[in-house]
């Protein structure tokens, strides 16, 4: 495999919608890029692109952890109370014979969120203090693959279902930890629509030029 060198390092962006290449200008934050043949945005110069974007993903972070201290769900119905952690529903079915269910929902509403998080902090953080992180381009290539499989909104959205559904037999509250997955989801989604990919692939070669 060979890989293609960029010889003029002016960079092209190609518009979403009728696929004209344009050359990147330089802009100033804030600043929105515009098709010329058909007015679709090209970009958008994000203020503090990579400062929101680290911010979002700590409170994510610590929302995540504080997701998984308390209970999610709480039942009672004929005196009986059940209380329900994050992560009871996927041990649920890990230990029926719906394991692969299992697998899935523990890798959707648990393991793809953090590492989600986990990736945004480690190349955002070295970043903000001026460092290269570790294998930059593997990050943010396992940033795209995990992406897909954080399914947390979908999780919540059920937890909601079984709230409504279950109230009609039983007693059902729901936790602290409910609110803080909530919190969680609304933090990642914030850092992904506050990251700038162009001011991170910037401050990237930034940050190594000064290390040469
Ligand atoms: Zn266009």
């Amino acid at each position: 495999m060979k890989k293609i060198r960029n010889e003029t390092q002016k960079a092209l962006i190609a518009c979403p919608e009728c696929d004209l290449l344009h050359a990147a200008p330089e802009l100033d934050s804030g600043d929105i890029g515009r098709c010329c043949r058909c007015d679709a945005i090209l970009f958008r110069h994000q203020l503090n692109g990579l400062n929101r974007p680290l911010a979002f993903a700590a409170t994510g972070l610590i929302f995540f952890f504080l997701a998984n201290l308390f209970p999610i769900l709480i039942f009672e119905m004929n005196g009986n109370m059940q209380v329900n952690r994050l992560i009871d529903g996927a041990v649920e079915f890990l230990d029926s014979s719906y394991w692969m269910l299992g697998i899935l929902v523990l890798i959707s509403s648990a393991l793809a969120p953090l590492l989600v998080l986990l990736f945004l902090i480690g190349i955002l953080l070295p970043l903000k203090l001026g460092v290269t992180p570790l294998w930059p381009e593997t990050q943010i290539r396992m940033l795209e693959h995990v992406r897909p499989w954080a399914m947390a909104e979908i999780f919540v959205l059920g937890i909601m279902v079984a709230f409504v559904k279950l109230g009609d037999f039983a007693e059902v509250n729901i936790g602290l930890s409910m609110i803080a997955f909530m919190c969680m989801v609304a933090a990642t989604v914030m850092a992904y629509i506050s990251l700038d990919q162009d001011i991170l692939w910037e401050r990237l070669a930034l940050v190594r030029g000064q290390k040469r």
